[in-house]
């Protein structure tokens, strides 16, 4: 039976599993293991079941023992990893694509929600108590109408497209090539971002954190949107350069943010906590159980096919 160390502890069901199909090595207390402490704990091991939280850079995958031939990271996006490194020592690296595509679309409808319809204040009101009804309490900004722009309309995308249409909002959106004509679905393309940014009222970020999407919205770009627009991210922090960002809520450039991931969380840039239409959250994308569950099984599925195949579908390097 293969090794695998599984970095963090999963939901029950998936531990189970993981036992009848590998000799696992668990993480009962749910420490956050350092990088060095993977490599030493890695030792003996087969594989390695990583999740967002592991920083799987260039020196730590250098370090890890030969015996290592997968890592299979516990969530679709891999940018906690660096993907170079690990193929020239050998090791393939593995995402869990689409089983939490509709959990992380309904966050991402939460946040277009939120951050429109002000429920940042709404919700701090109506804790302290004593807020007073009028016809001008609290006024949002409805989504009927709206124009919403998404910035990467691969599988989350779409599905957040898909509602967003249902509630009004006409779709624009930006990838790096067009999608077929079923897929858009009536969306309308733009082949590049100040095109993309100058008609969106509403922009959700669903593309990956790279190289090419690192700071995409800065100083620079935050100009292009329409005075008062709203921005909203359930992708990755790396896409945000937050100075920028923040700065622009302060002058009421942009009007709003609807925020689930951050830049070195869970320590978030203290400018959000100070802006009032920011409504804010702790990584919620793909936490529900069955969504988790599923997750974990498909990276444990993963290391299972590639043991048994020499390949797997989800490889991602
Ligand atoms: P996906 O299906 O691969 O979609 C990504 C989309 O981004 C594609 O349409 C891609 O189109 C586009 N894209 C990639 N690079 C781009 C670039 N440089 N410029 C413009 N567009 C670009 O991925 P997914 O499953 O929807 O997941 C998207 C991301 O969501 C993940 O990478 C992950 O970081 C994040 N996520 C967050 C949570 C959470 O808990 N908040 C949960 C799940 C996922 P082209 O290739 O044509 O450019």
């Amino acid at each position: 039976m293969k090794k695998i160390l599984i970095t963090r502890k999963l939901i029950k069901d998936s531990e189970e599993k993981a036992s009848k199909t590998f000799e696992p090595i668990f993480n009962s207390n749910d420490e956050l293991y350092s990088q060095s402490k993977v490599v030493d704990m890695s030792s003996g091991c087969d594989g390695i079941l990583t999740s967002l939280t592991d920083k799987m850079d260039k020196e730590t995958i250098n370090k890890l023992p030969d015996t290592i031939k997968i890592i299979s990271n516990f969530a679709v996006g891999f940018g906690n990893i660096d993907l170079d490194a690990a193929k020239k020592k050998g090791i393939i690296v593995t995402n869990t694509p689409e089983v939490l595509s509709d959990a992380t679309a309904e966050i991402g409808i939460l946040l277009i929600l939120g951050a429109c319809r002000r429920a940042a204040e709404g919700i701090e009101s109506a804790r302290e108590g004593g807020w007073k009804w009028s016809a001008d309490y609290l006024i949002g900004k409805q989504l009927t109408g709206t124009r919403l722009g998404i910035l990467g309309m691969g599988r989350i995308g779409q599905k957040i497209a898909r509602i967003a249409k249902s509630l009004g909002m006409v779709i624009h959106y930006h990838n790096r090539s067009k999608l077929s004509d079923d897929r858009e679905d009536g969306a309308i393309y733009h082949d590049n971002i100040k095109s993309l940014f100058s008609v969106s009222d509403v922009l959700s970020i669903c593309c990956p954190a790279t190289k090419e999407t690192e700071n995409m919205i800065n100083k620079e770009t935050v100009e292009y949107f329409p005075k008062g627009a709203i921005i909203t991210n359930v992708a990755r922090g790396d896409i945000i350069e937050d100075e920028a960002l923040i700065d622009a809520l302060n002058r009421r450039k942009i009007y709003a943010v609807g925020l689930d991931v951050y830049k070195n969380e869970p320590n978030l840039n203290p400018g959000y906590l100070k802006v009032k239409t920011a409504f804010i959250l702790p990584h919620l994308g793909s936490a529900t159980k069955d969504t988790r569950i599923a997750m974990a099984n498909l990276a444990v599925d993963n290391i299972d096919e590639f043991f048994k195949t020499g390949n797997c579908k989800n490889k991602v390097n």
